[in-house]
């Protein structure tokens, strides 16, 4: 009977930097009994809360399911870089959506930082935002891939200026002896603690009437135009739902888990830097990325703390020596950090698509969904969610764009993707060395 069985298993957050100094610990109640909503959201991320979020400002009733802790996935444990863009090499959609779509696609990637600046603003969110984002060279080619991209960004009316950086003037922004230069963006991207973010994110949306629920995971979903979600404890009956589970759906559905490949990355962070040595290390604090597949991205956090991650290998685990795979790439990057005290290491799940580009789309009945921001999802869930909040409220026009974009099923299903991708991404190592 349901509402008598209680939870056997508390998810609590992994033992992050963010989860050590959240703004507070959620404790929304456990699914019991049956629930009648208007819409019914799995998974407690950046897109299952902002897509409550997005509904609950238009007026619906909504009931956000987690199974674990409000943030618990990639959203609470990812490097806090907030980038703007939608996809990656947007040219190779036109096929599918036409010069129209790939204007809506490119003009949703320059909203989507602007998604979280007024949310920041309207819900007061203490999240230490901060602008300013540098893409870093490693190699000659790859200036010349940043000339090309502000030319790009230039061409197509980018809102902000962006500068490119010679090896001097890198020094001033990165302190670091092994890049060449830079690509510097000082308004248009930039950090912030992740999982502050989505608590107040998730909080505006309570106070806006969302009922939410935690350590409740969905196990069955009955689809078609009157859709359920159950848990064990407690059902919940809706006119929509929208899956947000992204790579910790697991096989709910298989037809999504078979387009999404669960991809392991790892991030370190130093104890409290002095203010001197944060500022000569990141004299810009400006969030940073190098163009690598396999690339190092890090910030300053607003303690001055070096937050620190990478992809630590191609098997889609976390490595046994985490602290010493990350120590090591640190190290590499600041020299001068040699034998830093490490205070926090921890992993999360990416969910990765072949084609590396947001996955949204409609199942049987009114049972939508949205999944794999290829490594690339901070800003994004942010867009995605408001054009699927959109298509529940009747504007079917942005969400349709991203509906007509294909998406393969990985090869060799669930048992041989994993030796698939670490093979390409051995490829792409080898061709990123080159
Ligand atoms: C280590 C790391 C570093 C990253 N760094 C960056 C970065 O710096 N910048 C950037 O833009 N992107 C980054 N990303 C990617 C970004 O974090 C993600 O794209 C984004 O957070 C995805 O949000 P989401 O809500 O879709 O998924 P998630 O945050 O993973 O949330 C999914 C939630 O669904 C819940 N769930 C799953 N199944 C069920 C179920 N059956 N029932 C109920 N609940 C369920 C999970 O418990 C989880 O809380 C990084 C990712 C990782 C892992």
């Amino acid at each position: 009977m349901f509402g008598l069985k209680q939870p056997t298993e508390t998810r609590e957050h992994t033992g992050s930097y963010y989860a050590a100094s959240a703004n507070w610990q959620t404790n929304y109640p456990t699914l019991q009994g049956i629930h009648n909503t208007d819409v019914a959201i799995v998974g407690g991320g950046f897109t299952g809360v902002n897509t409550a979020l997005e509904l609950a400002e238009r007026g619906f009733q909504v009931t956000l399911i987690e199974a674990n802790k409000i943030s618990w996935g990639a959203t609470g444990r990812n490097g806090g870089q907030i980038i703007g863009g939608i996809g990656h090499s947007l040219n190779r959609f036109e096929k599918y959506v036409g010069q129209q779509g790939l204007r809506a696609i490119y003009d949703m990637g320059v909203e989507c930082t602007n998604i979280i600046r007024e949310r920041v603003a309207r819900y007061d969110i203490d999240c230490d935002l901060t602008w300013g984002y540098c893409d870093v060279a490693l190699k000659p080619r790859h200036l010349r891939e940043f000339e090309a991209e502000k030319s790009y960004q230039e061409r197509m009316g980018y809102p902000h200026p962006l500068e490119l950086l010679d090896r001097d003037q890198i020094q001033q922004e990165v302190n670091s002896p092994i890049y060449l230069g830079g690509l510097l963006n000082r308004q248009g991207n930039g950090h912030c603690h992740v999982l502050n973010l989505c608590l107040g994110e998730a909080r505006a949306a309570e106070t806006l009437g969302a009922k939410i629920f935690e350590n409740s995971r969905v196990t069955r979903l009955v689809e078609g135009t009157h859709p359920e979600v159950h848990t064990d404890s407690g059902i919940v009956k809706a006119k929509h739902v929208v899956l947000c589970g992204n790579a910790y759906l697991g096989d709910l559905v298989p037809t999504m888990s078979a387009r999404i490949m669960p991809s392991n990355s790892s991030v370190i962070t130093t104890e409290p830097l002095s203010a001197a040595q944060a500022k000569s290390i990141m004299p810009g604090n400006r969030a940073v990325c190098d163009p690598r597949t396999a690339l190092d991205y890090f910030r300053l956090t607003a303690d001055n703390r070096l937050l620190f991650g990478g992809l630590s290998n191609y098997t889609g685990r976390e490595p046994s020596d985490l602290f010493g795979v990350m120590r090591g790439k640190l190290e590499k990057v600041f020299p001068q950090l040699a034998g830093v005290k490490l205070e926090h290491g921890w992993s999360g799940q990416m969910g990765i698509g072949i084609n590396r580009m947001p996955q949204l789309g409609r199942l049987n009945g009114n049972v939508y969904y949205i999944q794999a921001y290829s490594g690339h999802g901070v800003a994004p869930t942010h867009m995605m969610a408001r054009i699927t909040a959109e298509m529940i409220a009747g504007q079917a026009e942005r969400f349709d764009v991203f509906a007509k974009i294909p998406h393969w099923p990985f090869p060799g299903g669930k048992w041989l993707r994993t030796p698939s991708f670490a093979l390409a991404m051995l490829y792409y190592k080898i061709r990123d060395e080159l």
